[in-house]
Order: C-alpha cells, then structure tokens, then sequence
C-alpha cells in the first residue's frame, strides 16, 4: 500500500472547507512563500529534524492509508453533523499525489467529504490524480506578476492557471483563496489582477486569509530567518476595504483563517 509523509494531524477545524474537519498536512513544497507557516514542510518529500526545546524532534511520520484513516474516522461524528470532511494540506499536497489519491478516494468511500488544500504549483497530471475524489478544493492565488511570482516564491503562474482552470472543470467546489501578506498580495494591482482573474472565470466567492504570524516560532526551531518577523498584522479597516474591493467587482468575500 502506498504510504505517504505526514507531519501533522490536526482535529476541529473550522477553517479549511466546510464545517469541523480534521486536516492531514502532507510533508513538501516546491515553493519558498517567505510568510509560510509551515516551513518545515518546504522542500523534498522526506523526514527532517528541528530543535525545540533543546531536544532534536524528527519531523514527518510515513503513514499507510490505513494508518490515516484510522485517525480520521474518530472524529466522524463531527463531519456528519456540521457538513464537515477531511481536508488535505501542507506544505503542498500535489507533490504526493498518489498517497493522496488513494486517501481521498477511501475517505469518500466511507461517505465523507473531501478537501484539498493547494497552490497548483506542479505539472497538471499530478492535480488530475486527485480531482476525482476530491469535492472541494480551496485554491491559493498569491501573487500574479508572472516575474514577481518567480522571484518571490518560486511559482509559474502559467502552471498555477491551468491548475486552477482543470480544477475549475472538475465536478469539486472550487474556492480561490487569497493569503493577505502586506507587501507581497496586498498590492492593489495585485488584488485587481486576481480580482479580473477570477471574474473571467465566472467564480462568485472568494475567500482571504488575513496575514498571521503564528508560525515564526518555527523558523527559530528550524534555525532559519523569518523575514516577515517584523511585519504587522493588518488592520481590520485594511481587511474591510480589501474586502469590500473584491465586493465591489460582485465577487462574494468571506474572510477566513489563514492555513
Ligand atoms: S505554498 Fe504553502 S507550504 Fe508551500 S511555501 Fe508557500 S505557504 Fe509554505
């Protein structure tokens, strides 16, 4: 059976798709977002280590589909009174997209929704493996200057639209989601170009996720510098007229945690 690289499991989640689900992290990314909460997903699909505590803590567990349903399915009676589900993420969760198939697809059999959470950014076969058992996929949009996206994160964004675009034409519910990182996608031409993007597209709801810093600490444990340490959180008069621009182009905005 296909095994996959876990580094969390987290219960009662009311932010990633509809209801109180249990989302999966799946270990890897090919990006570098520099406001990532999760750096310790970056990279390979492989274990690593931090220091916490001043103990060595090993990162990523190697999980059966089994092993992971186990774990989900305590939680069932959650999912089946709030519409809730299981929700897989990361770091990214295309880069095992095959452990993630085969998950979707026994967590669907057993009658439960499913989630994905992904920025799109590999080639399109990997999102294909997944869309089929997959019934809402919350789709991160960041930064939409093909140049800036590349220099800044590491993405394509030609890849990242046909993503979202094959996504789009799948039978899943598929919500873009926009990170409110200041600087980085708070730019105005940055929310217009999504904005227009989007609209195209025919999407009426989008979600933002307003910048958090719950994750620095892990920088420090990672013995990397966090460059937005320093970066304060938005205002909510800021959030508001970001919100109230996406309105204002009749897109539905609902303001939502950040993954
Ligand atoms: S895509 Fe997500 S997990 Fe990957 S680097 Fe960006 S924020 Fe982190």
């Amino acid at each position: 059976m296909t095994r996959g690289l876990v580094f969390n499991i987290q219960r009662y989640s009311i932010h990633d798709g509809t209801g109180i689900r249990t989302i999966v992290f799946l270990k890897g990314c090919p990006l570098k977002c520099p406001w990532c909460s999760n750096p310790e997903s970056q990279g390979s699909v492989r274990t690593s280590v931090w220091m916490k505590n001043g103990a060595e803590e090993s990162l990523g567990k190697w999980m059966s589909v089994d092993d992971v349903l186990h774990e989900v399915e305590k939680n069932e009676i959650f999912y089946r009174t709030s519409n809730g589900g299981v929700t897989l993420s990361g770091g990214e969760v295309l880069m095992q997209a095959d452990f993630a198939a085969e998950l979707l697809k026994e967590v669907k059999a057993l009658g439960i929704n499913t989630a994905i959470e992904t920025t799109g950014a590999l080639p399109l076969k990997q999102i294909r493996k997944v869309l089929h058992y997959t019934d809402q996929v919350l789709f991160d949009l960041k930064i939409m200057n093909p140049d800036k996206a590349r220099q800044i994160i590491g993405e394509k964004i030609g890849m990242i639209k046909q993503n979202f675009e094959e996504a789009l034409n799948s039978t899943a519910r598929v919500i873009p989601r926009v990170p409110l990182i200041p600087g980085y996608t708070t730019p105005l031409e940055n929310l217009r170009q999504i904005g227009n993007y989007v609209t195209g597209l025919g999407i009426e709801e989008i979600h933002i996720l307003p910048f958090h810093q719950y994750g620095s600490s892990k920088y420090h444990y990672l013995k990397r510098s966090y460059h937005l340490k320093d970066t304060p959180l938005l205002k909510q008069e800021e959030i508001n007229t970001i919100k109230e621009f996406f309105e204002s182009a009749h897109i539905k905005t609902v303001v939502s945690g950040l993954g």
